[in-house]
């Protein structure tokens, strides 16, 4: 989506684990909460986001992955916007029922090398131990990425992220597509979602 609609897509978590692994300020601060499924404050969250999105490579429009996850994440972004004259354009819900979230999600893993990503049952590599794009022998998978720790992170998603949706609703800006798909189809889904807005 990121080349054909000419935007960059940042990943909050993407952000934090580089963080984590290179031992920032901020990495160190996050690190336990990270790993137990915890979201993190949201205010650091919130500079963190605007920080980045000014920098040049977001000039044309970005695609959040992760962000906003709480109400209060949400009116602090929608401050930060209208102070810059720029506008939150789509939101899109993922569908999907928790027990095939928990199942996906632990089952994930990615190359360390080039990190195209894999999962135990839909999508294991076609040779064992071998990544299918670069050759790479060496897999990672997030401390994150295990049943209970998933559990714990949907919890969190109907408390804190779902009352976003009313909020979303409201401003007209929201979208839904069936994650239950398969990722052809729901690709197709985003795509079309995105060209109509
Ligand atoms: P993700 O890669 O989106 O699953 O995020 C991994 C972890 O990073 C989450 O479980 C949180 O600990 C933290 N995180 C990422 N985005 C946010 C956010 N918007 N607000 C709070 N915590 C976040």
């Amino acid at each position: 989506m990121e080349e054909k609609f000419g935007l960059k897509a940042l990943s909050t978590g993407e952000m934090l684990r580089t963080a984590v692994e290179e031992k920032t300020k901020i990495g160190i601060r996050v690190e336990e909460r990270m790993a137990s499924g915890d979201l993190v404050p949201d205010d650091l969250i919130v500079a963190m986001v605007a920080e980045r999105i000014e920098e040049l490579d977001c000039a044309s429009g970005v695609i959040l992955d992760g962000f906003p996850r709480t109400l209060s994440q949400a009116r602090m972004f929608d401050e930060y916007l209208a102070e810059r004259g720029m506008a939150l354009n789509l939101v899109i819900l993922f569908e999907a029922d928790d027990e095939a979230m928990v199942k996906r999600i632990s089952g994930r893993f990615s190359c360390a090398r080039c990190g195209e990503g894999y999962h135990d049952v839909n999508k294991p590599p076609d040779r064992e131990g071998v990544c299918d794009i670069c050759g790479g022998r060496r897999f990672r998978r997030r401390a994150d990425d295990n049943p209970e720790t998933v559990r714990h992170r949907l919890e969190d998603y109907h408390v804190q992220t779902e009352p976003l949706l009313l909020f979303f609703r409201e401003k007209g800006v929201l979208e839904s597509v069936d994650a239950m798909a398969d990722i052809e189809q729901l690709e197709l889904e985003m795509e079309s979602v995105m060209e109509a807005t």
